[in-house]
């Protein structure tokens, strides 16, 4: 063993070999999570087949970044689209302890008793900054994570607010191909994401706690002119009361809004998710509403719309990219910032500087 200790003429001891370090990392792990590259074909035959293991997959390209990922997944959509569209869309909201979770659990498990295939998908705008999602996760729903009939996909990660909901949007198209026939898409109730899940769904469900006093002090008029049912949860215990007068506080303030453009008066229900009471009455709610959209054709306009709004949104973001992704564009924009705020040139000025960058250098 070469060594300058093992010289002859050295007198100290000598270092033997010793037993070299074990690998740290399982070398044969990798080989074992190396994810097989099935062909565009073989993904939307998966799918089809409800196999949701490659439908997990699918959903994985539909939220990566990466360009080829993104070309792979949009051509798996294109496939999937002609299977899709026959699920019932739910959203729900609700502020956070509202009881989601909890709820989606005990609906889930009434819809899949019912024989239905149930998918769950959400929009979580903290997790962007938190780089966790805290929506979605599958240990908030012990029960209908154990069942074979149910799918439950945290909120995608990456991006912004838009970018976030067209992936659950098109994540929509290949559950549906797999035959889930309900979606839940979930959100918090603090914000802008409940319009873009008002925008990709059919019923919209807000649940409501009562025992404040206060029930309708913070909570934003225009999410409660979205939604086509107010659900208050917690009614048990000494809790009904509450719950009931509650009720009663909300219908009063529903009465005031303008009618809703789907002639549907939306309903205000209490009911406890925790204790499964109340339950039957929602989905007889949500059945009636669906009957009663279809009939008067407002169901069809609706998607239609919401087809519509995709497709510009899918045009803003994609724009919003190239814009930002443009290396002229990432050249100088911080050079335009700071002269803005040296207060050297306007904003105006400043943006359309940068639009005169970016439409000049694509044009070459
Ligand atoms: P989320 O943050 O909206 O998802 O709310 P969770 O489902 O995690 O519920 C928040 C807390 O409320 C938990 O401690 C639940 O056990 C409790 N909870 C949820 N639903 C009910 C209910 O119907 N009755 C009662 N008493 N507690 C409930």
């Amino acid at each position: 063993m070469q060594h300058p200790e093992n010289d002859n003429q050295y007198k100290g001891l000598k270092v033997n070999k010793g037993v070299a370090a074990m690998p740290t990392i399982n070398p044969y792990l990798k080989k074992r999570t190396q994810r097989k590259a099935y062909t565009v074909d073989e993904f939307v035959k998966g799918i089809l087949d409800g196999n949701i293991t490659i439908l997990s997959q699918a959903v994985t390209l539909v939220e990566s970044s990466l360009p080829e990922h993104q070309v792979l997944a949009q051509e798996i959509i294109e496939k999937c689209l002609p299977h899709a569209g026959k699920s019932m869309r739910i959203g729900i909201t609700g502020v956070p302890g509202a009881g989601k979770s909890t709820s989606i659990d005990t609906f889930g498990m009434h819809l899949l008793e019912q024989g239905r295939k149930l998918a769950v998908l959400a929009i979580d705008p903290s997790s962007e900054r938190s780089k966790g999602s805290i929506l979605g996760d599958k240990t908030r729903m012990e029960e209908l994570s154990r069942q074979k009939n149910a799918f439950i996909r945290p909120s995608p990660s990456a991006g912004s607010l838009g970018g976030v909901a067209r992936k659950t949007r098109e994540t929509i198209v290949l559950c549906e191909a797999a035959g889930f026939d309900t979606i839940f898409v979930e959100t918090v109730g603090v914000g802008q994401s409940e319009t873009a899940v008002h925008s990709m769904v059919d019923f919209f469900l807000l649940i409501q706690l009562a025992g404040t006093g206060d029930e309708l002090q913070g909570i934003k008029r225009g999410i409660m002119e979205m939604a086509d049912g107010i659900i208050i949860n917690k009614a048990d215990g000494d809790n009904i009361d509450k719950a009931n007068l509650a009720a009663s506080q909300f219908k009063n303030a529903l009465h005031l809004f303008p009618p809703a453009a789907s002639g549907w008066t939306p309903k205000v229900l209490t009911y406890s998710g925790y204790y499964n009471i109340g339950i039957k009455k929602i989905w007889d709610m949500v059945d009636e509403y669906l009957q009663f959209t279809r009939d008067n054709g407002y169901f069809t306009l609706k998607r239609k719309e919401q087809s519509k709004y995709w497709m510009y949104e899918s045009i803003n973001d994609s724009l919003r990219n190239a814009f930002y992704h443009n290396a002229a564009v990432q050249a100088s924009i911080k050079e335009a910032e700071d002269q803005v705020l040296k207060n050297e040139i306007s904003s105006f000025v400043a943006a359309h500087r940068m639009m005169e960058t970016f439409l000049s250098d694509i044009k070459k």
